[in-house]
């Protein structure tokens, strides 16, 4: 069976862009209503040379505000279930957030397979900004710019050895 590769992180870390970048053919879009807890998009991609389905959970944006412990398990439980590989996406220009912090620590506590992907690290300093992301505790961060396409490449090395 073709694995599922699902892409996870707080709002506006380049999930989506992520996901545009990677997808080839789009193949899903789950229950988009608003405030829906399950609402994801699926593509298929080849990723590393494996044919994966990949999943863009969108529904961490349109859960209500509550923990974010509350808006995991609301949002994201449905996707993980069926996750053999998790993407964990944080935002090197932004730096670390005490949400991506809770993510993190979530993910560490699961038994989920995990690659770090620091996003929007392109250009001059965004490979060392990309760093900070060893603080939590998952390993190497992937260096990538989703929306430049750089370091896309060792993203698909790191997920062709993960899977
Ligand atoms: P999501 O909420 O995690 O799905 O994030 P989106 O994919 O919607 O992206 C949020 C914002 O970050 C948008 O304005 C994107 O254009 C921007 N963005 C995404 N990837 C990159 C990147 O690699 N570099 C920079 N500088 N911006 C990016
Ligand atoms: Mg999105």
């Amino acid at each position: 069976m073709r694995p599922t590769v699902v892409i996870l992180g707080r709002p506006n870390v380049g999930k989506s862009t992520l996901f545009n970048r990677l997808a080839q053919r789009k193949i899903a879009i789950v229950d988009d209503t608003p405030g829906v807890t399950r609402d994801r998009k699926e593509a298929e991609a080849r990723i590393g040379g494996h044919d994966v389905t990949l999943v863009d959970t969108a529904g961490l944006e349109e859960a209500p505000p509550d923990t974010v412990a509350g808006r995991m398990r609301q949002s994201s439980e449905m996707a993980l279930r069926a996750a053999d590989l998790v993407l964990f996406v944080v935002d090197a220009r932004a730096g670390l957030t005490p949400s991506d912090r809770a993510f993190a620590a979530w993910l560490r506590r699961s038994s989920l397979p995990v690659l770090l992907v620091s996003n929007k690290a392109e250009g001059r300093g965004g490979a060392v900004a990309a760093m900070e992301a060893y603080e939590l505790g998952l390993g190497d961060p992937i260096a990538v710019s989703a929306e430049h396409n750089e370091g896309v490449g060792a993203l698909h090395e790191a997920v062709s050895e993960a899977l």
